[in-house]
C-alpha cells in the first residue's frame, strides 16, 4: 500500500487532527485534511486495520479552512488546528469530546467550548530543548528538534528572549533547556537555565546581559539535573539574578509561582474555568471545602473568597510554599496548606469537608482517592481534568459508588492543539 496514491473524502477528523476517510473497509488518516474536503492522498504508512496518508492535491476545501497561521502545523508536536478557523476549532473539540463520551457509553452532555480571548500568544510558558546544536521545539512524535523563529502561541517576549538566547547557548554543553516563565498581569518574567553540567562563568555572563537587554526579568535560575532523563527540571536549583519566583495576578488576587510550581498555561481562559468549577458549588458560603492537588493555591483562594473553609494539599513542596505566602500576601486566612500526597492521610484531610474540588495532572485521580471520597459520602466533587480520558474513567468509577455527573464543560485552554480543559460535577446519590 505504501506510496500509493488514492481519492478520498474526509467523513470525520481524529483526536490527533487526521481527517478520516475509508479506502474500502480499511481506515485512513490523512494528516491535515478536514472534515468535508476531498483529496488525492498518498499512503505513507499501512498497519493492519489501518493507513496513515498524506495530501498530495486538496481537490474539495472544507469552507473552514484557512491559510495555517503556524508554517510548522503538524511539524512539531504541539499544533494541530491553525489550517482551521478558530470558531470551528472549538466545535471539532466539542464533537471529539461528545465521540468519546459516546465511546465510553455514558449519557453525558457536553456543553459548548468556552473560547480563549485571545486565541494567539496566549501561552505563559515555555519549554525550550537545546540539542546538537539546535534550539526549538521538538518534532511531533520524536526528539529531533526543528527550529523556529516565531512561535504564535507564545507570547511575544518569550519570542525575543528566545531568538535573543539562540544564538548564544546553542554550543554550552550540557545546557538541556531554556525554560520562561511570564506574568502576563504584571509583565515579570522568570528564565531557567536547565544544565546536566555545573553553573559556569559564561551562563552567568549570559544571564547578567539578558536581564540588561530585557528588564521585565525578575529571575534568573540555573537548575543542575543530576541525570540525562526526558524529564525537563533538574534537581538543585540556584538562583543567579533577583528572586525564585515571579508575580502574577489573577482577577484581584496575585501569586507568587516558583520554577518548580504549576502555574495554569493561559491566564485568559483560566479565571474563567475557575469561575465556572466555584459556581458548582451549592451554597458555597456554608462549606468547608478540600482543594486537591492545589498548586500555588490558586483555586483555594478563589474558594475562600466565597466559602467558609479550605483546605489545599499538594505534593510539591515549592508550590506549597508559595501557596502559604500567597495567602499571606492576599491577606485569606480562611485557607489552610498541606504538602502531602493526595491519596495519603485522605481520610484526615477528609473530615469536616463538605465538598471536593480536585484537580488532578493528566493522569487522572488515584483510585484510592476516589475511593476515599466516596467512603466519606462527600456529597459534592468538582472535578476540574485537563484530560477527558481519565476524566471519564474516573466519572465511571464514581458512578459505580453513587455518584451521579454532571454536563460537561470544556474550556479551551490551549487553541490550536487537541487539548482541553473540563469540569464537571459529582453528586452523592445513593
Ligand atoms: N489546581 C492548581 C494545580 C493543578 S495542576 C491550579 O489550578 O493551578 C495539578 C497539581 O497536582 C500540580 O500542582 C502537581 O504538582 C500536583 N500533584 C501531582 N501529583 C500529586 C499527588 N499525587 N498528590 C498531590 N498533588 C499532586
Amino acid at each position: 500500500m505504501k506510496n500509493q496514491i488514492y481519492t478520498v473524502c474526509a467523513f470525520d477528523v481524529s483526536s490527533e487532527g487526521y481527517g478520516i476517510a475509508k479506502i474500502d473497509s480499511a481506515v485512513v488518516f490523512v494528516k491535515g485534511l478536514l472534515a468535508g474536503e476531498t483529496a488525492r492522498i498518498k499512503i505513507i504508512k499501512s498497519y493492519k486495520n489501518y493507513h496513515i496518508a498524506i495530501i498530495e492535491e486538496l481537490l474539495i476545501k472544507n469552507k473552514h479552512r484557512q491559510k495555517s497561521l503556524c508554517p510548522l502545523n503538524f511539524k512539531c508536536g504541539g499544533c494541530i488546528f491553525w489550517h482551521l478557523e478558530y470558531a470551528e476549532q472549538l466545535k471539532v473539540k466539542r464533537h471529539l469530546l461528545e465521540e468519546l463520551v459516546k465511546k465510553d457509553g455514558l449519557d453525558l452532555e457536553v456543553e459548548e467550548v468556552v473560547s480563549s480571548k485571545p486565541h494567539l500568544h496566549f501561552r505563559n510558558k515555555v519549554q525550550i530543548p537545546i540539542k546538537d546544536g539546535k534550539m526549538g521545539f521538538y518534532r511531533a512524535h520524536s526528539h529531533d528538534i526543528i527550529e523556529n523563529d516565531y512561535c504564535l502561541i507564545q507570547s511575544e517576549t518569550a519570542n525575543m528572549i528566545i531568538n535573543y538566547l539562540k544564538s548564544r547557548v546553542v554550543d554550552i554543553a550540557g545546557l538541556r533547556h531554556i525554560l520562561i516563565k511570564e506574568g502576563f498581569k504584571t509583565g515579570q518574567v522568570m528564565v531557567a537555565f536547565i544544565s546536566l553540567n555545573e553553573l559556569d562563568a559564561r551562563i552567568r555572563q549570559l544571564s547578567l546581559d539578558l536581564v540588561e537587554r530585557f528588564p521585565m526579568i525578575k529571575a534568573v535560575i540555573f537548575d543542575h539535573k543530576e541525570k540525562d532523563d526526558n524529564v525537563i527540571l533538574g534537581d538543585r536549583e540556584e538562583v543567579i539574578y533577583g528572586q525564585d519566583y515571579i508575580v502574577d495576578e489573577l482577577g484581584f488576587l496575585k501569586f507568587k509561582i516558583a520554577l518548580r510550581s504549576f502555574y495554569q498555561i493561559n491566564p485568559y481562559v483560566t479565571p474563567l474555568l475557575y469561575e465556572g468549577a466555584i459556581s458548582r458549588i451549592d451554597h458555597i458560603e456554608q462549606k468547608k471545602v478540600l482543594d486537591l492537588y492545589s498548586g500555588i493555591g490558586t483555586i483555594s483562594l478563589f474558594l475562600a473568597l466565597k466559602a467558609k473553609h479550605v483546605l489545599g494539599v499538594e505534593i510539591v513542596k515549592e508550590a506549597v510554599l508559595n501557596a502559604k505566602d500567597n495567602a499571606l500576601m492576599n491577606q485569606i486566612k480562611n485557607v489552610e496548606f498541606i504538602c502531602e500526597d493526595a491519596k495519603n492521610d485522605l481520610d484526615q484531610h477528609l473530615r469536616d469537608i463538605d465538598a471536593v474540588v480536585v484537580d488532578p495532572p493528566r493522569k487522572g485521580l488515584h483510585h484510592d482517592v476516589i475511593k476515599r471520597i466516596a467512603n466519606a459520602k462527600i456529597q459534592e466533587i468538582v472535578y476540574i481534568s485537563c484530560n477527558p480520558k481519565t476524566l471519564l474513567r474516573d466519572i465511571k468509577l464514581f458512578q459505580d459508588l453513587g455518584y451521579s455527573a454532571d454536563h460537561l464543560s470544556p474550556y479551551d485552554m490551549f487553541p490550536g492543539s487537541k487539548h482541553l480543559e473540563v469540569i464537571t460535577k459529582l453528586k452523592y446519590r445513593p
